[in-house]
């Protein structure tokens, strides 16, 4: 079974966010380290770690993932853009190994003239510069799949894989599926045929066992249609059976599944209680 969370808000600092988290029942949570608006991001204060561990200690959150700033663009074809992007991976990999955090989720980018080609190469080159920079840091860095919209990267499963091969499978690069993201870009997998084609591209492409955070996110928008709309679960065009499976996949057993539905209507309470009700049924 997966682990149920959310994306939490760590304002007036991250070791708050267990709280909230607690208050809603995860067992997992996302949070954000710092103004993922802002390039600059002040590092981890030694108190400010400690009250991290503590609270985490009294919570019970089991797994925790940052998600990168939505700045960073690791495939940047800019080369100013890009050194200031990998400085921002580089200080939010220190940041999350600080606060004992293993997972940070990042989208592969996007490389605005250039071929994908390219600018896969240039996302593997930012990688293994950042992994022979932290040495001996197991921080592990999640591409996510994108809904392919203009020259995103990550819509397609094999742009990973091509990543994957070129940096050998580095046991630090991982992976995030996005579910609303993955049918935007024409993933089907609202019946039991067509999830467990997904879940075999998913494996053919990146291995399961290199996923190790999904986003639960219902989709607005129709397959295909390479527009990000996220939905409240059972709302929108995944509808309910595909999160039914997915909920209770032996292959994700103890994989986060966290939520970025809108926080208005139902809310966050009641697509928790949607994820608690469809998981073990
Ligand atoms: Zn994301
Ligand atoms: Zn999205």
């Amino acid at each position: 079974m997966l682990l149920i969370g959310t994306h939490i808000s760590a304002a007036g600092g991250v070791a708050r966010a267990f709280s909230r988290a607690d208050a809603l029942g995860c067992e997992a949570m996302q949070i954000f380290t710092r103004n993922q608006l802002q390039w600059q991001s002040r590092p981890v204060l030694l108190e400010e770690a400690r009250g991290f561990y503590d609270a985490w200690q009294k919570s019970g959150i089991k797994c925790v993932v940052s998600h990168a700033s939505y700045l960073i663009n690791i495939a940047s074809s800019d080369a100013e853009v890009l050194e200031k992007s990998r400085r921002a991976l580089r200080d939010e990999t220190e940041r999350c190994y600080q606060l004992g955090i293993n997972d940070i989720v990042l989208h592969p980018g996007f490389a605005k003239d250039g071929a994908p080609e390219n600018a896969l190469k240039t996302v593997s080159e930012s990688l293994q510069l950042l992994f022979e920079e932290t040495p001996g840091c197991k921080v592990r860095i999640l591409l996510e799949t994108m809904a392919g919209q203009g020259s995103a990267l990550g819509g397609d499963l094999s742009h990973f894989s091509v990543i994957g091969d070129m940096l050998h499978w580095n046991r630090r690069l991982a992976f995030c599926i996005d579910t609303c993201h993955a049918f935007a870009a024409g993933y089907d997998m609202r019946s039991p045929e067509s999830y467990e084609r997904f879940i075999s591209l998913i494996d053919k492409h990146i291995g399961t066992d290199n996923v190790y955070c999904w986003h639960v996110n219902d989709c607005k928008s129709i397959k295909g249609s390479r527009l990000d709309r996220h939905a409240h679960l059972g709302e929108g065009q995944i509808g309910h059976q595909a999160f039914s499976l997915l909920m209770n996949d032996e292959r994700f057993d103890g994989v986060p599944a966290i939520l970025e539905t809108p926080k208005d209507g139902i809310g966050d309470e009641g697509n928790l209680a949607f994820l608690r009700k469809v998981r073990g049924q």
